[in-house]
């Protein structure tokens, strides 16, 4: 007997008749004599609807009422298809994140799971019951309700996998696979039969929405089997493993991210301990910052560009702003209109014609990149967010059509 955790995403439940197609996929795994976990998403856009509904109320709520408004999503879904099981007459439970005690840290909105206490979930698998755990959600050392970031839901079903030690972690979603980068941006993208780790995190953290990037964190750290398959069509997946077989020749794919913004601060003093008092105050106020780059201006001035989430900016502004006589900048500029496509593969840097032939993918279309950030399996571009989908499509062609 295998302990198997299976999650389903929006899309996989987002109606009666996906949740008795779900509820027929875990039946068919628990009858073959599995233990199951089941990880459910809030059906179709219900997370989206909720946040509207809390803008139409109050623009700047906080973000733990956001969290208790958000994580209702996710009950829904676990209770209505632990309804369709018992239809079916097979044992099993709902349970939200603070009845099976998946701790986690206080930072409202993206909260990190600490640890899962195993009791509940061991007496309910000692029961032979199928465990339906809401994803997405943690519960803080004050038993509030904490929510893991947009996406979470996998991380969710990883960090139980990797509690438990299932023999198997299936993310069910409404594609069927991984693939060489979004096919509803191109069609002709490919499906990968696996892929490396470090490649799923590259992509997952450069915007490819199929995983959520610390579901892949944790399953590299814990060694847990992951794949990503249809919940619609019973076909072999994508297999997420430490060394893959696949010829490294090719990159593995093309990501991109609509949800940054970037802020330059201008004329900053030339000073040491600049860089550290901007990212410091950031940090400690939560906020992630990623692509950075430093330039010589004028008078012995130097100017910080920066990218942090869209949802941050205001956020990051104010707090700059708050802290402008000691920073001793001139002024923040701030652009929303930007994104970022990135190409990602083991021994891309190793391999000095790749990033040549990504910017030359880019001439061609005629696209102005803005600035370059790279890692030892990637390189990322900063554009105009209207070139993005163009940009993907032209680097895609340029790594895949040849082939
Ligand atoms: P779920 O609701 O099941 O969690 P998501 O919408 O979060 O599903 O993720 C699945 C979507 O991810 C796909 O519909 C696809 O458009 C998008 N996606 C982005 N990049 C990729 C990729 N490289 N391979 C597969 N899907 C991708
Ligand atoms: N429901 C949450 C979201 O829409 C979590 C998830 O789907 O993984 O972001
Ligand atoms: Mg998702």
């Amino acid at each position: 007997m295998s302990l198997i955790v299976q999650k389903f995403g929006g899309s996989s439940v987002r109606d009666a008749q996906r949740i008795r197609n779900v509820a027929g996929i875990i039946a068919e795994t628990y009858l073959q004599g599995n233990d199951v976990i089941v990880v459910l998403s809030a059906q179709g856009d219900t997370t989206d609807d909720l946040i509207a509904k809390a803008q139409e109320i109050n623009p700047n709520a906080s973000k733990r009422e956001m969290d208790m408004l958000l994580s209702t999503g996710e009950q829904i879904s676990v209770a209505l298809c632990a309804m369709a099981l018992e239809s079916m007459g097979l044992p099993c439970v709902s349970l939200a994140a603070w009845q099976v005690g998946i701790q986690s840290t206080n930072v409202h909105s993206d909260a990190r799971i600490k640890r899962i206490d195993p009791e509940r979930v061991q007496m309910e698998l000692d029961q032979h019951r199928i465990i339906l755990v809401t994803g997405f959600q943690g519960v803080d050392r004050n038993g509030d309700v904490t929510t893991l970031g947009r996406g979470g839901s996998d991380t969710s079903a990883v960090a139980l996998a990797a509690a438990f030690r299932a023999d198997l972690c299936q993310i069910f979603t409404d594609v069927d696979g991984v693939y060489t980068t979004d096919p509803r941006i191109v069609p002709e993208a490919r499906k990968l039969d696996e892929i490396t780790y470090d490649e799923m995190l590259e992509l997952a953290s450069q915007g490819a929405q199929v995983l959520h990037n610390r579901s892949v964190e944790l399953a590299k750290k814990f060694r847990v089997n992951l794949e990503v398959v249809s919940s619609l069509e019973r076909k072999p997946g994508t297999k997420i493993k430490e060394v893959t077989k696949v010829e490294k020749t090719n990159i593995a794919g093309v990501a991109k991210d609509t949800s940054i913004a970037r802020v330059a601060l201008i004329g900053l003093q030339h000073n040491p301990g600049v860089a550290f008092q901007v990212f410091d105050l950031l940090s400690k106020h939560n906020i992630n910052v990623d692509v950075i780059l430093q330039s010589i201006g004028r008078e012995a001035t130097k100017d910080i560009t920066f990218t942090v989430h869209k949802k941050d900016l205001v956020e990051a502004e104010e707090i700059l702003n708050e802290h402008k006589a000691a920073l001793m900048f001139d002024h923040i500029e701030a652009d929303e209109s930007i994104g970022k496509v990135s190409i990602v593969g083991v021994g891309l840097m190793s391999n000095c014609g790749v990033a040549a032939k990504m910017f030359e993918a880019l001439y061609e279309a005629g696209i102005n990149i803005q600035m370059i950030n790279t890692s030892e399996i990637r390189v990322s571009v900063l554009l105009d967010e209207e070139d993005v989908n163009r940009a993907v499509k032209a680097i895609h062609a340029k790594f895949f059509d040849e082939i």
